[in-house]
């Protein structure tokens, strides 16, 4: 069985109308899982109880302290403007935490996969929010298992963003983290360059994948193919948390990436092939994704690639008449209908780009690791 963590209250983690981040994204993924009845293959489990506790695990006390103040308070902005305060927002991102701590307990005490859509928070820092993360769910989830003796941890992050929270919180530690997404040079955080390779213990694990702006499936797959996978089997984690963001879509208002929805669940299933093949454990945390026309599909769609399931190529009606209702725009008809309105890949540069790219890294992480490649 594959554990699917939600809760209704998900849709509390809510920064107000004019917010990119919309709250109606756990719902509307949740329903369209319920409509396909996909729930007939995956455990629906709510996010456990974890002591605050847990969260000092990465971050300082005095900012655990700041969210609750602020949450209390509900106005203002928890960093330099991106991330605004709520009222319950302390509540609202534990919550989230809880999910994706819940997925990696149900992980690791069954083996099988594990999916919180509502995770993926990879800007968040030991003591600043940043970016619509206020807690780092991806690196809570690292030090929750190294403190039950895992030692071969591995993080994919393909976000379109970089991950500069992750970055910065597991910079020393040899946790394999690899991160593709487009170029700071284009895109905020601004970080994640190839020349980022980690401090200390931590020099060599830390890999950045930056692309051009229209990048598409192929490019983006090429490094999946040459670089993820092979640095994977070279490190043979015993466990993989994948921050799964749909903000590469082709159709995302907030980036320049140029992916279909099938690219997504080309990158899923290359993914658990090989951890089939290494015996390490798979958890899916959510992510950026600012266009719900594409990212409840593909987190039903990357479910039921875990769950072996095929779906149906036409969306459930009533899925489509709830979003029409809610959202008050045109929902998809059919699992891989594209966006009109979305980016074609374009030809050239960014291919070139990834090309020598990957040679540059395949040859600094040789020269440091030993031939990986
Ligand atoms: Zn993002």
């Amino acid at each position: 069985m594959v554990y699917f963590v939600y809760s209704q209250e998900y849709s509390r983690y809510d920064f107000g109308k004019s917010h990119p981040l919309r709250p109606e994204r756990y719902y509307l993924t949740y329903l369209l899982a319920k409509e396909y009845g996909l729930f007939s293959k995956l455990d629906l489990v709510e996010p456990e109880i974890f002591s605050e506790e847990v969260l000092q695990l990465v971050h300082s006390r005095e900012y655990i302290d700041y969210v609750k103040e602020m949450s209390r308070r509900g106005e203002g902005y928890l960093d330099y403007g991106d991330t605004p305060a709520f009222k319950g927002c302390f509540e609202a991102s534990f919550l989230h935490v809880r999910g994706t701590l819940t997925a990696v307990k149900k992980a690791i005490e069954t083996g099988e996969p594990a999916v919180n859509i509502a995770g993926g928070y990879h800007h968040a820092k030991r003591s600043s929010a940043g970016g619509f993360c206020i807690f780092n769910d991806i690196a809570l989830a690292v030090k929750y298992l190294e403190e039950r003796g895992y030692r071969k941890i591995a993080v994919v992050d393909t976000d379109a963003h970089h991950g500069d929270g992750t970055q910065e919180i597991l910079y020393s530690d040899d946790v394999l983290k690899i991160d593709i997404h487009e170029s700071g040079e284009y895109l905020y955080p601004g970080t994640g360059f190839e020349n980022e390779l980690g401090v200390g213990d931590g020099y060599g694990y830390m890999v950045n994948i930056p692309l051009l702006p229209y990048s598409g499936d192929t490019v983006f797959l090429k490094a999946v193919y040459e670089l993820v996978i092979p640095l994977i089997k070279w490190y043979r984690p015993q466990i993989i948390i994948h921050q799964l963001g749909v903000d590469t879509y082709r159709g995302d208002p907030l980036t320049h990436m140029a992916l279909s929805i099938r690219a997504y669940e080309k990158l899923v299933s290359v993914l658990i092939s090989v951890l089939s093949e290494i015996s390490s454990k798979y958890v899916v945390v959510g992510g950026g994704g600012y266009l719900l026309y594409a990212v409840p599909r593909v987190y039903v769609m990357i479910s039921a690639a875990l769950a072996e399931t095929k779906l149906s190529k036409e969306i459930p009606l009533k899925w489509i008449k709830l979003y029409e209702k809610k959202i008050g725009e045109r929902a998809p008809r059919f699992l891989y209908e594209e966006a009109t309105w979305g980016r074609e890949p374009a030809k050239g540069f960014p291919e070139k780009h990834v090309l020598a790219l990957i040679e540059r890294l395949k040859k600094k992480l040789s020269d440091i690791h030993g031939n990986i490649f």
